[in-house]
């Protein structure tokens, strides 16, 4: 499994999200799962650009199975109580394995142009915090 270069790290690659948990013009937080090891990820934005805000640098961290299970169950049970959503989906980010992988992907078709050499453990931080005037910033990370 380790050694899997998992969907999310395949340049050409269209992601099939599993569960997009905030999203503004297209995902900004999101749940999606490796097709060929089955190794889930949480897809969290770190910057954007371009028209529709359709170029998104995202950092994927992989995260524990079980976590993601009890994750979905307590949010599909609490579905009405956006306050215990909100702190579920904290914790499920405190969760995650400290690092992250950059992928450059393009809205609305989640498809992989580019992604980081070396791992990186960017901030979470609210789609309405992102600043396009980072992504030149993140965009030297990336290998294109
Ligand atoms: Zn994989």
């Amino acid at each position: 499994m380790s050694n899997c270069e998992h969907s999310w790290s395949t340049p050409g690659r269209k992601l099939n999200l599993d569960t997009v948990l905030d999203d503004w013009l297209g995902p900004t937080l999101a749940l999606v799962h490796c097709e060929d090891c089955r190794e889930p990820a949480v897809l969290h934005l770190v910057t954007w650009r371009g028209t529709s805000l359709n170029e998104r640098i995202y950092a994927a961290r992989v995260v524990d199975t079980l976590i993601r299970d009890t994750y979905l169950a307590n949010i599909a049970r609490d579905y009405c109580d956006l306050t215990r959503k909100a702190s579920e989906t904290e914790a499920l980010i405190n969760a995650c394995h400290e690092d992250a992988q950059l992928v450059l992907m393009t809205t609305p078709g989640m498809l992989v142009e580019a992604v980081s050499a070396g791992s990186f453990n960017p901030p979470v931080i609210p789609w309405q915090e992102i600043k396009t005037e980072t992504f030149d910033d993140w965009m030297k990370f990336l290998l294109v």
